[in-house]
């Protein structure tokens, strides 16, 4: 029982540099987010131990008497959070809930169609590469000219295609998709709809952004991001696809379930459904509202740097350089100088390779979990706002960065 340092000093000091690292920068990467203690805490637990496969009171293995607890717990308080009739906490991560919810659904060689990966769709929306794209027909649709999910073009090409599954959801989109429209073009020609509300779960749980799962079929997301839980994925249904989906997951695609991760995803269900949770919806969406109003201010636009679609109603902006003189690549490696984290993103119709890309994609979860309020954000995005001018001072942005970190500590226990 000796401790990791003891143990396995070279993991530790890895370990101990990566917390370092996220409380002396600043993150913003759309996708991250900082669990609780708490839910470390579980994660961590003695229910990593256990092998638990089956759902809570039909186990295929003895003594799993307080893993059935904790999972059964998970599940309640995701279906009371979301207002779902079924829910699946097993999926080991977002792509694992993704695999199970479309095998569900349908079955290779069928007609899927999704939000093009190069206009904000996620992998497993159809991506050539992956499973999804492999296995599947994939008809992807596309945003217009103002960045906004062009339905005209979903409508026509659902008309056309008639898909097994619609896919609504994305990886890189700063707008609110119109559920009950994509829930008309469904039925219409008699598709399912499946929402992966991966990024904005949070703000759904929080009541401020619409639910899609009045609306849906089937319903996933991660529990990492918006959310801020532990690592993994999540399904919620109609009932209707309650034996489908449990058997799509376990036994089709995963074995046992990561006990001490669903007690995890249980603490953060309880922590979403929180006042102290929703105020911080709010934050994050304020942030990046204040984000996307000083890129697109004249200051800003005059050296080539813009937001796509104007503006945000979510967590995150997508920076637009394609009239800068800096690509993708250069902006994160400049913000990365300055001690802000984001990744770099392809803009639609992107004239630079996809190594480089015209874009980035900056998020407010992390910060606004880290207590970021509106003259926080302010700051910080004036500090983005200067890096991305033709010429800026390093460390002068750098010493405004750890001002805000040292204003904000990060597991200051830890
Ligand atoms: N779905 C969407 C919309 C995502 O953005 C992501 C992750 O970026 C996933 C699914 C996959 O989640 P994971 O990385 O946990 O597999």
């Amino acid at each position: 029982n000796e401790s990791l340092h003891a143990l396995d000093p070279e993991i530790a000091v890895a370990v101990d540099a990566e917390l370092k690292r996220q409380q002396s920068t600043l993150e913003m990467i759309a996708s991250e987010n900082f669990a609780p203690v708490a839910v470390m805490e579980a994660q961590g637990s003695v229910l990593t131990n256990k092998y638990a496969e089956g759902y809570p009171g039909r186990r295929y293995y003895g003594g799993c008497e307080h893993v059935d607890v904790t999972e059964q717990i998970a599940i309640d308080r995701v279906k009371e959070l979301f207002g779902a009739e079924y829910a699946n906490v097993q999926p080991h991560s977002g792509a694992s809930a993704n695999q199970a919810a479309l095998f569900a659904l349908a079955k290779p060689g069928d007609t899927i169609l999704g939000l093009d990966l190069a206009h904000g769709g996620h992998l497993t929306h159809g991506m050539r590469l992956n499973f999804s794209g492999k296995q599947f027909e994939v008809v992807p649709y596309h945003v217009d000219d103002n960045g906004l999910v062009d339905m005209a073009e979903v409508e026509r090409l659902a008309k056309e295609h008639r898909p097994k599954v619609i896919i609504a959801g994305w990886s890189a989109y700063p707008r609110q998709l119109d559920f009950a429209e994509f829930r008309r073009i469904a039925d219409e020609v008699e598709a399912y709809l499946w929402v992966d509300m991966a990024h904005f779960a949070g703000l759904v749980a929080a009541g401020l952004h619409p639910n899609p799962v009045p609306y849906a079929d089937v319903v996933t997301s991660t529990t990492h991001k918006t959310l801020g839980g532990p690592r993994g994925g999540i399904i919620l249904a109609k009932k209707d696809f309650a034996k489908k989906l449990n058997s799509s997951v376990f036994p089709g695609f995963q074995g046992g379930p990561l006990e001490h991760v669903i007690a995890a995803k249980a603490v953060s269900f309880k922590v979403a459904a929180s006042a102290d949770f929703k105020e911080r919806q709010a934050r994050t969406i304020e942030g990046a509202q204040i984000l996307a109003e000083r890129l697109t201010s004249e200051d800003a636009r005059a050296h080539g740097v813009n937001v796509l679609s104007g503006g945000t109603d979510v967590h995150l902006v997508l920076v637009d350089l394609r009239d800068s003189e800096l690509d993708g690549q250069q902006a994160e490696d400049r913000l990365h100088a300055v001690g802000i984290t984001v990744n770099r993103n392809a803009v639609p119709n992107d004239p630079r390779p996809p190594m480089v890309t015209s874009g980035l994609r900056i998020g407010t979860p992390a910060l606004a979990t880290r207590g970021f309020d509106a003259d926080d954000f302010r700051e910080v995005a004036d500090v983005i706002a200067l890096a991305l001018q033709p010429s800026y001072d390093v460390e002068a942005l750098k010493a405004r960065v750890t001002a805000l970190a040292d204003k904000h500590p990060l597991y200051p226990g830890l």
